[in-house]
Formats: C-alpha cells, structure tokens, sequence
C-alpha cells in the first residue's frame, strides 16, 4: 500500500510513527493510499527546521522572494493537469471544477508576487522639529496553517504564498483525507528555488494541530475547518499567545425577491447547493424566497434536480462527484432522516442514486427540502452535502432578520432586480461575504476572505491585504539627527514644540 510522508526541510521525510489512516477514491470507494499520522517529536522536528530556516529566509529581500512565487506560479501552471486529477482522486470534486479551485489558489500566488509593493512602509518627515517616523511590517516567524478536505490546494494558498512572501517560514498541516496535493506543491516550492525549510508539510491529526497550537517557536496559526475545531484552534492558539485566524463552518443563504428573474435564481441556487456535491463553504444550503413565488420555483428547481449529471468527476465532467468519504455521506444521509421527522417536506431525494460502474463509490444525488423552519436541526445545523433547504418568507425583512439571527455569517447572496433592495441588503446584512445576483461571492485575491459571527474567530480576513497584516507585525521607527544639545532631560511626556 502507498504511503503518503511528511516533506520537511526540503525532502520527503518519512516519520517513525505507526499510525496511519486510509486515503479513499470516493469515486470508487477503494483505498489509495495510507497517510502517515505525525507525533509530537515528528511535527517538532518540522517546526526546528523551519525556525532554523527563519533567519535567512526573513532578511531575503522582497523583491527575490516575490521571483520565487513568479516562478511557482508558472510551475503550478505546467502542473495543472497533474495537481487537478490529484485533488479529483481524493476529494471526488469534478476535474473542472478542481483546476477552478487550483485557479483561485494561484490568484493568491499572483496576488503574492506584488509583495515589494504590498511591504512598502509609511515614511513622515518632521514629526517634530527634525524628527522623522517611518512604519515598516516584518514578519511574525515561524507560521503553522491548518487546512480541511474540502479545498486541499486552494485554502493552504489563501495562507503559505502570503506568509512567505511576507518573509516567514511555514508549516503545513493538511486534511488527512486528501494529503497528495499539498506534497505536490511542496515539490513545486522546491523547484521554484524555495530554500529548504522555508516550507513544511506535517501530515496528521490532533496530535500535530496540538503541537503546532503549543510549540512557543510556533508565531501564528492560519485554521479553516468546522466552527467547533475552529474554536478550539482559537482558544488554544491565542492561549498560548499566539495570533490566531481561525475560519469555521457556515450556512449561507440565497434570498430570492419576487421582482427577480426567476430562471436566473434557478441556475444560482443548482450551481452553488450541488456544485462539489455541496461541500464548499460558500455553497448556498438555504434558498429564502419572499412572498408568493416559491411553489414555482420549487417546480423549477425539482425538474433539475431530476437532470443532474452524478458520476465520477474523473470522466465525462458530471455535474457532480461522490462525497467524501463514507462516513460523510452516512452523516449527510443522517441529516435527510432529522429532516424528514422534524417535518420539512424532501421534494427531491437524492439517496437511491447509483452510478452504475462505481457501486461502492460515496454518491448521493441532489435532495431538496421545502417548508423548512428556523426551528429545524436541517437549518441550525451545516449539512455539507448536497442538501438545499427551502424556507419560504413574507417579506424582505422577515428575510433579513432570519439571516441575521443565525449563528453562522460566512456568505450570502441577493437576487433582485431592484438597486435600492439590494443596497438595503448589503448594509444591513451581518454576513462578511455578499454576493447581488452573484450566489458564491468569493473575494478576488486582492480582497481578503472572512465571514463574520461564528464563522470565523480572530481578527483577520485571509488572504489579500489581510493576510500581509496578518502575517507581519508593524513596527514604527522615530529618528533624529541632533547635531548639538538636545536640551537636557524632558521628565514631561513628549510634545510637539
Ligand atoms: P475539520 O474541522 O474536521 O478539519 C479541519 C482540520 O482540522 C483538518 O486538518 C483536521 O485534521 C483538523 N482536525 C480535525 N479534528 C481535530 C481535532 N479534534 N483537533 C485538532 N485538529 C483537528 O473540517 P473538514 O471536515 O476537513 O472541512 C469541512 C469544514 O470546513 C466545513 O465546516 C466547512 O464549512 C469548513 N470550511 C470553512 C471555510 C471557510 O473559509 N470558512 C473554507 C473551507 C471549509
């Protein structure tokens, strides 16, 4: 059986520790592989090398550093291909669908390439008689990310390309279900010129995040993942007083306003429930529709649940691949049976869908409950499959204060063809991303990523100019030259004179 290593100070590290866990083919249901599980002493190691890497790597100048992100992007673009059948095999994500997450990723890239610029500091000449400040960002030291299944190359890019390119180094701690891809890309670092250690990858479960979560070289923790793990890295992270951005869970909801185009709506809400079977944090798991247009859209939607293409994302680009993993798929399939009891009504059910040459592969089809409540565990809670839950509204602000009660306030989308609807919307919505007839408003790298309530804890976005503050301290510089007496000793608080 294949086994999938840690990579540290620029080679394949093989740990000493037995324990492993299986790597699946969602698609087919066989196992690949198995994944090394590191121990505290292996993650340590991984940590050593990178803090012995810091020096070096953190007096490099910017400008050198940005030619090796030009160059790992052009190498990710030669390796496209490769690193998209990589993600599909171990996540089931559709093969076009993995090159636009591999896309979005380089964006970062890219985005990271300007850091000459984005370091530029702040320069004040005579803050007072011949006193001159200038504000200069440095970076924080050894970083750790810690990243989840759904989006294997995209989400450790929203972290490693900005932490490095802002001069520190970095460990990564990928999901265990799907961990090629991130030796992969540790092999393109490698290639673009990296120097050894400057970049890590730690495969592993608790015992590694701990570690990483308590090691005192460790700076900062860049986390995505579910809102429970996402508050225990926050919790653990900043006790141990680290700077911590961990981004959780999610339900968005896409609000539908009787004056929209209704087959536009249609094609948003199919897009953004099923595309990646669902389990996308941008993905919309609830359509809110206003006033009376809902049993028509209902209507829509059912007949194109009945024609969604499920297969092996490999092949034939299906609409959509398996699940993830068996256990996920039975958690989905759990969800479906709450619901049912708790009263909504399941217009489309996806669980008798079978793909004909993949019988053990995770699938499930689209499912669609309508008359869902604010009351139900199908609303509260994120299913993470391809679950679309109708909750009909009405009015516009039965919609707003809904959205606005929920725990979660990642994504959100609008669709209307009214100006002063959506302006309403977007300033009264307490929700970080927002999408007007847009269903999965994901931020352009040159924007940064974050959602707000429990969706995410910490203090900054990822990626963009949230990530540079995120991954610098700021440090301000006072001058002066006195070519005489200063004048004595000032026993006063400085002022302006
Ligand atoms: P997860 O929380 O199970 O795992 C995320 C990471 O945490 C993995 O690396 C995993 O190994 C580690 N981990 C798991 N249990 C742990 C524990 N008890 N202690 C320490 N570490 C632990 O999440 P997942 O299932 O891989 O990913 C899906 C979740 O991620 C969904 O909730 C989704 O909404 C969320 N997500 C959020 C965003 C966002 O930007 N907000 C983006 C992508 C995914």
């Amino acid at each position: 059986m294949k086994l999938i290593n840690h990579f540290v100070n620029g080679e394949h590290f093989k740990g000493q520790n037995a324990n492993t866990v299986e790597v699946f083919n969602p698609a087919t249901g066989d196992v690949t592989a198995e994944v090394a599980l590191a121990s505290q002493q292996e993650t340590e190691e991984a940590i050593r090398i990178a803090a012995e890497a810091l020096p070096a790597w953190s007096k490099t100048p910017p400008l050198k550093r940005a030619r090796v992100m030009f160059k790992f992007k052009e190498l990710l673009e030669a390796n496209l291909d490769a690193l998209a059948a990589m993600i599909t095999s171990e996540h089931g994500k559709v093969l076009s669908d993995a090159k636009g997450e591999i896309a979005r990723g380089l964006e970062v890239v890219e985005f990271a390439c300007g850091i000459p610029q984005l370091l530029k500091g702040d320069y004040t000449e005579q803050v007072g008689t011949g006193i001159d400040s200038y504000s200069v960002r440095q970076p924080l030291g050894v970083c750790a990310g810690i990243t989840p299944f759904n989006f294997p190359v995209m989400v450790p890019m929203w972290m490693f390309p900005m932490a490095i390119a802002c001069g520190n180094t970095f460990v990564l701690k990928p999901s265990e279900k799907d961990p090629s891809a991130s030796i992969f890309m540790a092999e393109l670092l490698k290639e673009a010129g990296l120097p050894n250690g400057v970049f890590n990858v730690i495969q592993g479960d608790k015992t590694a995040v701990d570690t990483l979560l308590s090691d005192p070289r460790v700076s900062a923790v860049s986390f995505v993942g579910s809102t429970p793990i996402a508050e225990y890295v926050y919790r653990t992270g900043t006790h141990h007083g680290k700077r911590v951005q961990a981004l959780g869970g999610a339900k968005n909801h896409l609000v539908v306003m009787p004056d929209a185009d209704l087959d536009q709506a249609v094609d948003a809400l199919m897009g953004a429930a099923y595309g990646s079977a669902g389990e996308r944090c941008m993905a919309i798991s609830v359509g809110v529709v206003v006033g009376d247009i809902a049993d028509k859209l209902v209507e829509k939607l059912i007949a194109r649940i009945s024609e969604l293409k499920v297969g092996n994302g490999m092949f034939n680009e299906p609409d959509m691949g398996p699940l993830v993993t068996n256990a996920h798929l039975e958690k989905v399939k759990g969800y479906i049976e709450t619901g049912i009891k708790e009263g909504a009504t399941l217009k489309a059910d996806g669980r008798d869908t079978t793909v004909a040459e993949h019988k053990n592969g995770f699938f499930l089809g689209g499912c669609l409950f309508d008359h869902v409540t604010p009351d139900m565990t199908i609303y509260k809670e994120e299913i993470f499959g391809p679950v679309l839950s109708i909750v009909r509204v009405d009015d516009f602000d039965t919609a707003v204060k809904l959205i606005n009660d929920h725990e979660f306030g990642n994504g959100v989308s609008l669709f209307t063809r009214d100006g002063h609807t959506a302006r309403e919307f977007s300033s009264r919505i307490q929700v970080g991303m927002v999408g007007v007839n847009i269903p999965i408003p994901v931020p352009v790298a040159f924007h940064s990523f974050g959602g707000w309530k429990r969706s995410l804890f910490g203090d900054h976005y990822a990626y963009g100019p949230e990530g540079v503050r995120f991954y610098t301290h700021l440090k301000t510089v006072t001058t002066r030259w006195p070519t005489g007496n200063i004048g004595g000793a000032e026993f006063t608080m400085p002022v302006m004179k």
